[in-house]
């Protein structure tokens, strides 16, 4: 997929694209399946921290159930307690509740680890599931050449009393199984004796050490649906090949109104990787500074870097939900935080690359609170005062003592507008001695041009940005890439780390950044537009009162490059 060019605003409620899921869940509804009733459930495992690809889901699950009067539940499916805790827990809920959802119930997979264990010593009971004693390897290769296991013709009356011993812990660890009995040559590999049990010593967040068995996902996640009572159990297309086995699940036990599993393509981005296994790679091997790094495609590291719920849920919208497998360019995301943050940040002015500017025919000592709009795309938003005085500074980049005849900047001899200032004109520059590089400009101002207009009409093409040096609030700005230097890290040859196309300059932070004094006030909730640089947001976890330390979420779409060529730059 790739970006619009220009991205539209955010459609309504009602104008929501009517994808292959909602019009599936209407339709069953308005058929009256399931009593007319509705109810999605988001089912995380607390291994890690949620990412934009969970935000997806998170929107198609509460989204769905909000639209059509549903019920949503969060259900941790904490079924493998050797790789979960409860730190992911915490996180998990606090990120699904920052998106702006809420769920109806909230409910654990071990909430039902009796009521599996009952209905598996049915199913044993019936004949329909068997104790097995191969090794893991020996299971697997079993399973890969349809052979039957020599444990699968074993009576059900030695097979119960088998499945209570390993329950009471006198088995070891991965010593034997408990494996449903369907058909060991079906072409679907998942109908091949499936492991419903395994045997594992760890102690569980919620159940300590209660259970030495812990149910495997599709034993669990069908079994949870029904007895809550799911009508529709929404998944990612790699559980599309599980469907025949959750159905003979549900069967087995006997469920009366069977939840229908509905598969659709899961979110890959460019430039990062969604996996929890691998994103605690970067954590655990100090790639990155946490699950929250800003250059995290965790929604904690999203928010940190400066994107809002309101953003992040335009994005998902705007995507879609699909059937086939596509990844998402990077730029869809930027933009949608681009256009949420476009409507309503306030604009400030920063210099993040400062050069003194000395206006040699303004009063020294003199400050002139000079009026600025807030937003220019929202007229509620007001104005602010700026203070302006003999001394400013501008970004390096806007000066060059020797510039082509295209540079509408500031040049000797040329006139550009200080925004919401005055005119300009460059009368001289002093260069350091051991560098050659500008270390100050002199300009003239023309009185006449207060707020930044000229009575005569004069034109100017440069409108630079500025701070008062005699005012200015000094800050670390940090500025992020990508993550990986490469579209697709995963794409790697076998034997190659995906941890090899990490991007080595994914963080730059610049030091002495000028800001005006109304960042002052400045949190870490409040997304500004720094003009002409981009949308930035103080960084909540490493910004001091004594060392502000502010983080761009995004660019602006205009670059630096496109504002030099560009005739008349933005007043
Ligand atoms: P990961 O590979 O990141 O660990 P997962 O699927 O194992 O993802 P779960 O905690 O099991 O993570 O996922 C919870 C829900 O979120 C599941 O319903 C899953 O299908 C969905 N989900 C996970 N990753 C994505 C994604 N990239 N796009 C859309 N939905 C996703
Ligand atoms: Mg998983």
């Amino acid at each position: 997929m790739t970006a619009p060019q220009e991205s539209s605003p955010a459609a309504p409620e009602e104008a929501r694209r009517a994808d292959f899921i909602r019009e599936r869940v209407r339709a069953d509804r308005e058929a009256g399946k399931h009593g007319g009733a509705v109810l999605t459930r988001f089912p995380p495992e607390p291994n890690g921290y949620l990412h934009i690809g969970h935000a997806k889901s998170i929107c198609l699950n509460f989204g769905l159930a909000r639209e059509v009067g549903g019920r949503c539940n969060l259900r941790f499916d904490d079924t493998n307690p050797s790789t979960e805790d409860e730190e992911y827990v915490h996180s998990i809920q606090a990120d699904v509740r920052w998106l702006g959802f809420e769920w109806d119930a909230l409910y654990y997979a071990s909430d039902y680890f009796a009521q599996l264990y009952a209905w598996a010593e049915e199913l044993v009971t019936k004949g329909q599931a068997y104790v097995c004693d191969l090794g893991g390897e020996e299971l697997r290769e079993g399973r890969g050449a349809g052979k039957n296991s020599p444990y699968r013709e074993r009576g059900a009356a030695e097979n119960l009393e088998l499945l209570r011993r390993m329950r009471a812990g006198e088995f070891a660890d991965g010593a034997r199984t408990l494996r449903a009995k369907i058909d060991m040559a079906a072409p679907n590999m998942n109908l091949r004796d499936p492991v419903m049990y395994r045997i594992l010593r760890a102690p569980h967040h919620r159940t300590g050490n209660t259970w030495c068995l812990y149910p495997t996902y599709d034993w669990a996640h069908g079994e949870s649906d029904a007895l809550e009572g799911i009508t529709h159990s929404i998944c990612t297309l790699e559980f599309e090949n599980h469907r025949p086995l959750y159905e003979w699940f549900l069967r087995a036990i006997g469920v009366a109104q069977q939840p229908q599993q509905i598969e659709f393509a899961r979110l890959n981005l460019t430039y990062t990787v969604l996996s929890k296994r691998k994103l605690l790679r970067l954590v655990k091997e100090g790639r990155v500074s946490g699950w929250d790094d800003p250059r995290m495609p965790t929604l904690s590291g999203l928010r940190r870097r400066g994107y809002t719920p309101e953003a992040l849920r335009l994005f998902c919208e705007r995507i879609g939900v699909a059937k086939f497998n596509s990844t998402v360019d990077m730029v869809q995301l930027e933009n949608a935080l681009r256009d949420d943050l476009n409507k309503r940040a306030p604009r400030v002015m920063v210099v993040l690359n400062p050069l003194r500017v000395v206006i040699e025919n303004y009063p020294a000592g003199e400050v002139e609170w000079l009026e600025a709009v807030n937003n220019p795309e929202d007229p509620a938003a007001g104005t602010r005062k700026v203070p302006f005085g003999r001394e400013l500074f501008i970004e390096r980049e806007d000066f060059r003592s020797e510039a082509p005849k295209n540079y509408w900047r500031l040049k000797p001899g040329q006139e550009v507008r200080l925004r919401y200032g005055y005119y300009v004109t460059c009368t001289g520059f002093e260069l350091d001695a051991a560098t050659g590089e500008p270390v100050l400009v002199r300009v003239r101002y023309d009185p006449a041009t207060r707020g930044g207009d000229s009575p005569d009409k004069r034109k100017v093409k440069g409108t630079l940005h500025w701070v008062s040096a005699a005012h200015a609030l000094e800050a670390d700005v940090r500025l992020c890439e990508h993550l990986f230097r490469t579209a697709h890290p995963e794409d790697v040859p076998a034997g190659v780390d995906f941890l090899d196309n990490l991007n080595p300059d994914s963080l730059r932070v610049l030091t002495g950044c000028k800001l005006e004094p109304s960042l002052a006030t400045a949190t870490a909730e409040q997304r500004y537009q720094f003009e002409r640089h981009g949308y930035f947001c103080l960084d909540a976890r490493d910004s001091r009162p004594e060392h502000l330390l502010f983080q761009r979420a995004v660019a602006l779409r205009d670059t630096w490059a496109k504002l030099e060529h560009k005739e008349g730059a933005p007043k």
